[in-house]
């Protein structure tokens, strides 16, 4: 049994044993949304991914400082140093302030992952509002020799920064490689190289979002906000750096010649990327028209989906894979997870009603004792591993059959014992709720109508008028009920 959690670290490619450098205390950095238009599917697996890592480090114990950013600012359409930003760009084509643009979609972002049950991190600071500590930087890294100035902005010296540390340790990008690749500079570009990044850029007349410098008006480059923030909040060097893989390089690449080029340290301990979710295998992008909004998801309007699909179904499907691997959108894929999420739900119903009752006449079954164990150690070793959910969805879901069990009375609580049952019952109620971050979606006000329904359907059974009895089954199992005759009295379960 795997008794410590282990993590796959992007800067070594390898599972290495979660040790935080100031225990219990845990630092974890995200890169947050840049908020110029809707969260689609695949933003919300990375943040959810994000989510279950949070959940469990909380679960283990440690006391987590998780810091999500926005980005309202330095964002630019092509991911260079090149074009209009992203937020400035929307501001004009909906003619709004960009703070409008902004706010409009933060609340939708937080919206959507309230939504899919993600719990908000403890701080989500903004660019915008860091443009003071952005620009101390920039001065810096001027300072350190590793950026320089031309006309108002400024840029990272990335062949300089090569001489005396590793840039590409993160991506494993050869500086060679890179001067080989794309676009050659021309007579107008301000850069020494090709392969160095703007870190303030100055504001042309028509710019909208600018700030005074000590280089003239302009705005901080894309990958400057988050070496600002983090430091800021978890200090010069923190436990977790997370994001989807293509923030990879070059931003996370940046973000550590920053940290090292300004303070000597590398930033982060343990980097950990998301894999993409994708669609035909392609990977799902606004700007590859392949990217639906969970709003369509659960309304079942769009042209790629069979029907409408539940948040809590949605997030069991993401939870399905690891994190680490590319997870493709399917109908098929998304009905089976509408089954298992049910069955998981139904599991959850049942062990929560379910309470320790001894018997001095019945023997304990220390074979179903051992098995129980076993299963319980499986969650916590499969969590441990690399935050393995699909894994602990398998075991959890053979911990489902001695539940079903129980309640079947093949298995009575009083053949565990106390401490198993009440090991079995902890466990399974915490992995569904607050390490998967499963919730039931109650049928709430459904309710009562429903426990109506079951007291007209008791009636008829006892008055053997089967044709109703029949008629009360059917119009429920329409509904998704499937009500269960028990030797206890009615229960009733969702259709998995
Ligand atoms: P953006 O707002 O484009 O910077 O993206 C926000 C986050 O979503 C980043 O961490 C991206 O890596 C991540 N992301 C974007 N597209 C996908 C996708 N198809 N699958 C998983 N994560 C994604
Ligand atoms: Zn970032």
């Amino acid at each position: 049994m795997i008794k410590e959690l282990r993590i796959t670290n992007s800067l070594t490619g390898q599972k290495e044993t979660f040790e935080p450098l100031a225990p219990p205390f845990v630092g974890m950095y995200v890169c947050g949304p840049t908020v110029y238009s809707d969260v689609h599917l695949g933003n919300v697996r990375t943040f959810l991914s994000f989510d279950v890592v949070y959940r469990y480090l909380l679960f283990l114990g440690y006391k987590v400082r998780y810091v999500r950013n926005i980005t309202d600012v330095g964002h630019l359409v092509n991911d260079a140093d090149e074009g209009e930003d992203k937020i400035a760009k929307k501001a004009k084509l909906d003619n709004l302030e960009p703070m409008e643009v902004v706010q409009k979609y933060s609340n939708g972002f937080h919206d959507v992952l309230r939504t899919f049950n993600i719990i908000p991190p403890s701080i989500e600071p903004s660019a915008t509002g860091h443009i003071v500590e952005q620009i101390d930087l920039v001065q810096k890294l001027l300072d350190s020799g590793y950026a320089y100035e031309v006309n108002g902005s400024v840029y990272f010296d990335v062949s300089k920064y090569n001489t005396d540390h590793d840039y590409g340790i993160l991506s494993g990008r050869k500086i060679e490689e890179l001067m080989d690749s794309g676009r050659d500079l021309d007579a107008q570009d301000e850069k020494k190289n090709k392969i160095d990044f703007a870190i303030w850029k100055k504001a042309l007349p028509t710019h909208i979002m600018r700030w005074k410098s000590p280089w003239g008006e302009g705005f901080p480059g894309w990958h400057l906000e988050c070496t600002v923030m983090s430091t800021k909040y978890l200090g010069e060097q923190f436990d977790i750096h997370g994001g989807g893989m293509d923030l990879k390089f070059p931003h996370h690449e940046c973000e550590i010649a920053q940290s090292v080029g300004s303070t000597g340290k590398p930033p982060v301990k343990y980097w950990m990327h998301t894999n993409m979710l994708t669609v035909n295998g392609q990977k799902m992008s606004k700007s590859l028209d392949n990217s639906f909004l969970p709003q369509e998801l659960f309304e079942g309007k769009h042209d790629l989906l069979e029907r409408a699909y539940s948040p809590m179904t949605v997030r069991f499907f993401m939870l399905q894979s690891h994190y680490s691997s590319t997870l493709d959108f399917s109908n098929d894929a998304l009905t089976a997870a509408s089954k298992g999420y049910k069955k998981l739900i139904n599991g959850l119903r049942i062990v929560k009603n379910l309470s320790y009752e001894g018997n001095s006449e019945v023997e304990e079954n220390s074979k179903q004792i051992d098995q129980i164990n076993k299963l319980i150690d499986n969650c916590h070793s499969a969590m441990n591993d690399d935050i393995n959910t699909a894994l602990t969805i398998g075991h959890l879901f053979n911990l489902v059959k001695k539940i079903n069990s129980i309640q079947t009375k093949q298995l009575s609580v009083a053949e565990l014992g106390e401490a198993c049952f009440k090991n079995l019952k902890s466990t399974f109620v915490s992995f569904v709720e607050d390490v998967l971050g499963l919730q039931e979606e109650k049928l709430e006000e459904q309710e009562g109508l429903l426990s109506a329904l079951i007291e007209l359907y008791q009636d008829a059974k006892f008055n053997k008028d089967y044709e109703k009895v029949d008629k009360i089954r059917g119009a429920l199992k329409a509904q998704g009920i499937i009500l269960k005759d028990m030797k206890t009295g009615i229960d009733w379960a969702y259709e998995e």
